[in-house]
């Protein structure tokens, strides 16, 4: 069966918190670099998985953005 995208969410900063991009709930996504823009200027990697956003803490593990 084929899936189609049904929800648009805001990439956010983990750091500020601030919007960056849009994706859909299908996006899958790892090892893609992002700068914040429009908050805190830092470097962050882009995660989503099962259409929730998700970051790397300081220790290297993956979290929810909650
Ligand atoms: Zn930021």
């Amino acid at each position: 069966m084929k899936r189609v995208p049904t929800e648009r969410k805001w990439i956010r900063c983990p750091y500020c918190g601030a919007k960056h991009s849009i994706y859909d709930n299908l996006a899958e996504c790892r090892g893609v670099f992002l700068k914040c823009y429009r908050g805190c200027k830092r470097e962050f990697e882009l995660l989503i998985h099962n259409g929730e956003q998700q970051y790397r803490d300081e220790n290297g593990n993956v979290r929810g953005m909650s």
